[in-house]
């Protein structure tokens, strides 16, 4: 086999064991990597009905066939699980020397399966596997614990690592590397707080097997220098994902206090101009020359990096509009290891909630001292925090009133930093996403906005499966980041070279497609199996404030979704997608997918 290593190690935390495991070429060419070997190896591992914060419970930290060969923008890491805050699929994936150390070190994934008895820390180098103590760390941040592991190793191993709220089980903690890269939205830190794994450290040292390995090299050297040709690249390095503020203001979409609003009045405090005053250099995932994280100095003299996602949702929608001090609360997000775009959609729930008296506590808008008492006593799950450590969702069936009607999530996980009071094909987007209210998947709000924001016709439709299916599939299974093509236009044929010079195979745009639509089938089959009988397509509906409550403010002011139009567009999606009226994949669209033994245990 040529570009994968055919091997995955699986880790029994509770025996103390390490095997590794080949695998068959079938599998490669029918999941390709990254987050469909993630979903193959969920579907058939984890059983319907676990405790995802059980040691039954399986953690994936997947490659694909792309990863860490040195082509433009490939230190990714996919992390998945069955996910505790939405009790259904989850993954994301970060930047990490883990993934290129991992293939060096002979594997395609690493899965994680058990509780270790005390804290530990999984140190892989080549063929070896060690399980150390990792009691002196427990307690400590990420920062902390990636600190003190680079002692102990070298300058090039990968770590990845929880902090606090990862260790407190808070349901939307996420796994950390390199200050400042997180992954793993729906929970994916709890989950390792929950095997009692601190960190995973790789090593890794042999070469990857490539089919080609020379013409690997001309063409990575040829990607590097194209993307620098690229008319926007000066201007990325300049701000990355930040300039997305200024759009979202213009355009009416900046979440702002709880989604009610899409604009900010202090948008120009947090934008990509005011970054960059404060702006001392830019840090990104391994083996990427076009690094976007931003990092700035925090109100507190710190380094914290920044990026669209984090700067919204812990500074418009929670009414904060001083660029350092949401620095700050992104720092102490990174460090304690939670989803900062969950932390910034929670905190807002928490305001709205206090300012209508539906909790005691007082959380004003804005007030940076009262936030960040509150992001340590939800880290820490103290008072009023250990109710929100649970997620928005959650939370709002304990507080009640008329909350779940501002609850910002779909399915469990927290809305991203979209407000789509005016955008009914990216909130269809968020509705179908594979992981719940996430934009990755699909961020088709730009398209949507140039070519007709109040339409709910079917070209839209098209246009989000399409997009579904390159970057919700495609990329995150060959398992290379997409901003080379989606926001520099580097051009999809480079990487059917790559996959040519990695595997010797040819993938046609058909191929690649067609693997995609069965990895996001098996993904939809997965929450469909989990949630057994309260599966409902209402779960596929974002909330009700973006269809029965008006824009507040801004030009587009008393502009909402409508509720029927979207419930066609759902219907079409179905269709179009090959499943029922309930959103559930037919038997035929599993079949011709080749996954038979997936509608057999729905009894389809
Ligand atoms: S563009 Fe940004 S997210 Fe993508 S690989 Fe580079 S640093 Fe990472």
């Amino acid at each position: 086999m040529h570009g994968w290593t055919g091997l995955f190690l699986r880790i029994d935390l509770t025996k103390s064991t390490a095997t590794a495991e080949p695998y068959s070429e079938k599998l490669a060419s029918n999941f390709l990597g990254g987050r469909g070997f993630a979903a193959k190896i969920l579907w058939d591992a984890v059983k319907p009905g676990t405790d995802p914060l059980s040691a039954a419970n399986k953690i994936v930290f997947a490659t694909g066939p792309l990863t860490g060969i040195g082509l433009p923008n490939s230190g990714k890491l996919v992390i998945a699980s069955k996910s505790p805050l939405t009790g259904g699929y989850g993954d994301g994936n970060t930047g990490s020397w883990v993934a290129v150390n991992m293939r060096k070190a002979g594997y395609d994934a690493v899965i994680v399966e058990g509780k270790a008895s005390h804290p530990a820390i999984l140190h892989v180098k080549d063929k070896t596997c060690d399980f150390w103590d990792a009691k002196d760390l427990w307690g400590k941040t990420s920062f902390e614990a990636e600190a003190q592991l680079r002692k102990k190793t070298s300058k090039l191993a990968g770590i990845v690592s929880i902090g606090q709220a990862g260790e407190n089980l808070v349901k939307f903690a996420t796994v950390v590397s390199q200050d400042g890269r997180a992954g793993g939205r729906p929970g994916m830190g709890a989950v390792m707080g929950s095997k009692n794994l601190k960190a995973l450290v790789v090593e890794g040292t042999q070469s990857i097997p490539l089919a080609n390995p020379e013409e690997m090299k001309r063409l990575a050297v040829e990607g590097y220098k194209e993307l620098l040709t690229k008319p926007i690249y000066s201007f990325w390095k300049r701000q990355g994902t930040m300039s997305t503020v200024d759009w979202c203001q213009e355009n009416s979409c900046l979440p702002t206090l709880n989604f009610r609003q899409g604009v900010f009045d202090k948008a120009e405090g947090i934008n990509g101009f005011a970054m960059e005053k404060i702006k001392v250099s830019n840090r990104g995932c391994p083996q990427c020359n076009m690094t976007c994280g931003n990092v700035v100095k925090d109100s507190e003299g710190q380094d914290s990096e920044l990026d669209y996602e984090n700067v919204v949702m812990l500074g418009s929608n929670i009414g904060l509009g001083r660029l350092p001090e949401v620095a700050t609360l992104n720092r102490m997000a990174d460090e304690f290891s939670f989803d900062s775009i969950s932390l910034g959609n929670t905190i807002g729930y928490a305001m709205e909630a206090s300012e209508k008296g539906l909790i005691s506590e007082k959380i004003g808008w804005g007030d940076f001292e009262a936030i960040k008492t509150l992001v340590n006593d939800i880290a820490y799950r103290r008072g009023i925090g250990d109710i929100l450590a649970e997620g928005v969702r959650s939370a709002s069936k304990i507080i009640g009133g008329d909350s779940s009607n501002w609850a910002m999530h779909v399915k469990g996980l927290e809305i991203s930093a979209y407000d789509c009071h005016t955008t009914p094909g990216m909130a269809l987007a968020y509705g179908t996403s594979s992981i719940g209210a996430h934009h990755k998947d699909a961020w088709i709000i730009t398209w949507e906005i140039k070519n007709g924001r109040e339409t709910y016709d079917d070209s839209k439709v098209e246009y989000l499966i399409k997009a579904q299916l390159l970057r919700g599939g495609v990329f995150e299974s060959m398992n290379v980041c997409r901003f080379p093509h989606s926001s520099l236009g580097f051009e999809l044929e480079w990487y059917h070279k790559y996959l040519r010079a990695s595997t010797g195979q040819d993938f046609s745009m058909g191929q690649l497609n067609q693997i995609s639509d069965r990895v996001l089938n098996l993904i939809r089959a997965f929450w469909v199996r989990e949630y057994g009988k309260e599966w409902s397509r209402d779960l596929d509906i974002p909330p009700m404030r973006w269809f029965k409550e008006s824009l507040t403010d801004g030009p587009l002011k008393g502009s909402a979704l409508n509720l029927e139009k979207y419930k066609v567009m759902l219907d079409s999606y179905y269709r179009k997608r090959g499943w029922d009226e309930n959103g559930v994949p037919k038997k035929e669209t599993l079949d011709r997918l080749g996954l038979v033994d997936v509608a057999n245990q729905l009894k389809l």
